[in-house]
């Protein structure tokens, strides 16, 4: 049997954490280099050779542009190297699902790309990330892996990336999927995928953009007028997402605000800050008579990545985002 070769991307996040203190609450994200994690899974014995290369040692908060480009470069140079079986990238966990999307929107399909985090710091007692690392190589190994899509692989849960979000702030069970819950359940030793891959031969659906335009998320409030959306276009956003109430909803002036935004040239997605759920068109609002797109199955972090790499790639018109949004 060939032993498999997983690149291994490291970006920092709690994974790489260091706190000092078993029991300690503070700590700091991405201080343990990702050559020193790898010599700690050297001592499970899984059966595989692991590459290391540092893209970032940030907490994943900072995470941006210039990691993404280089984050985007060296797995599409693994998918074309024969001797990679696939790729695992170490991530924070508070951005983790805005990384995978964006990867997962603009790399083909057909090797595996798995993200994986930590909720606690590597020296933390109950520490979780030693596990989701046996775990996502686990993944990452799987010959039925590779036409799924970018992965986030946390306790033993398999996400696909249009799916994910992070949905409590500290718990260790902190992943949730929507629409989709977790595609597959994994141990170090068992992977049970629940369904047949979703990229099956897929190219990247949109090319990888010289740059990201500025887009931004505004949370509707009660009682807000139309001032923030005015301040979001006088700082020259390309687009607007509004995290809205219920399905998406905003005060009638935030609506007025940003229906003069869409006839300025600036594209408006209404997504929802309610946890989970759908945005459709036209419930309340009327988004056919304001130009207004419904983010359907995304929430607003997701959604604002989406329309990002839109209008990096020049569509900009209401219509063929909302096509891109309905099947995203
Ligand atoms: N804020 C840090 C990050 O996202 C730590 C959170 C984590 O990794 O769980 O990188």
């Amino acid at each position: 049997m060939t032993i498999p070769k997983l690149l291994v991307l490291g970006t920092g996040g709690t994974i790489a954490g260091a706190a000092r203190s078993a029991t300690g609450k503070s700590y700091g994200a991405g201080e343990v280099a990702i050559e020193s994690i790898l010599a700690d899974i050297a001592k499970l014995g899984l059966e595989v050779e692991l590459e290391p290369r540092t893209i970032a040692r940030i907490g994943s908060q900072d995470i941006g542009w210039k990691e993404w480009d280089a984050l985007h470069a060296a797995i599409a140079d693994a998918q074309s190297d024969d001797s990679i079986t696939g790729v695992i990238v170490t991530h924070g966990t508070d951005t983790a699902e805005e990384t995978a999307y964006l990867l997962d929107l603009t790399l083909a399909a057909g090797k595996p790309v798995v993200l994986v985090g930590a909720m606690r710091p590597a020296d933390a007692v109950g520490a979780d990330g030693m596990r989701n690392f046996a775990n996502a190589v686990r993944v990452a190994s799987d010959a039925d892996a590779g036409e799924r899509g970018v992965m986030v692989v946390m306790g033993d849960t398999v996400f696909a990336a249009s799916d994910v979000r992070k949905a409590a702030t500290s718990n260790v069970d902190a992943f949730r999927g929507f629409p989709r819950g977790p595609i597959a359940r994994v141990t170090p030793s068992s992977l049970d995928w629940f369904a047949p891959a979703h990229r099956v031969n897929t190219d990247a659906r949109y090319p990888w953009p010289e740059t990201l335009p500025r887009v931004a998320i505004l949370t509707a409030g009660a009682g807000m007028d139309e001032k923030p959306v005015e301040a979001l276009l006088g700082i020259g956003c390309k687009g607007i997402v509004i995290a809205g109430m219920g399905q998406g909803n905003a005060p009638r002036t935030v609506l007025g605000a940003l229906e003069a935004a869409v006839q300025s040239g600036v594209p408006v997605v209404r997504s929802a800050r309610v946890d989970e759920g759908m945005v459709d068109r036209n419930v309340e609002v009327d988004d056919d008579a304001r130009g207004f797109v419904a983010a359907r199955a995304l929430g607003p972090a997701k959604a604002r990545i989406l329309l990002m790499v839109l209008i990096a790639s020049g569509i900009t018109d209401a219509a063929s985002i909302q096509a891109a949004f309905d099947r995203p």
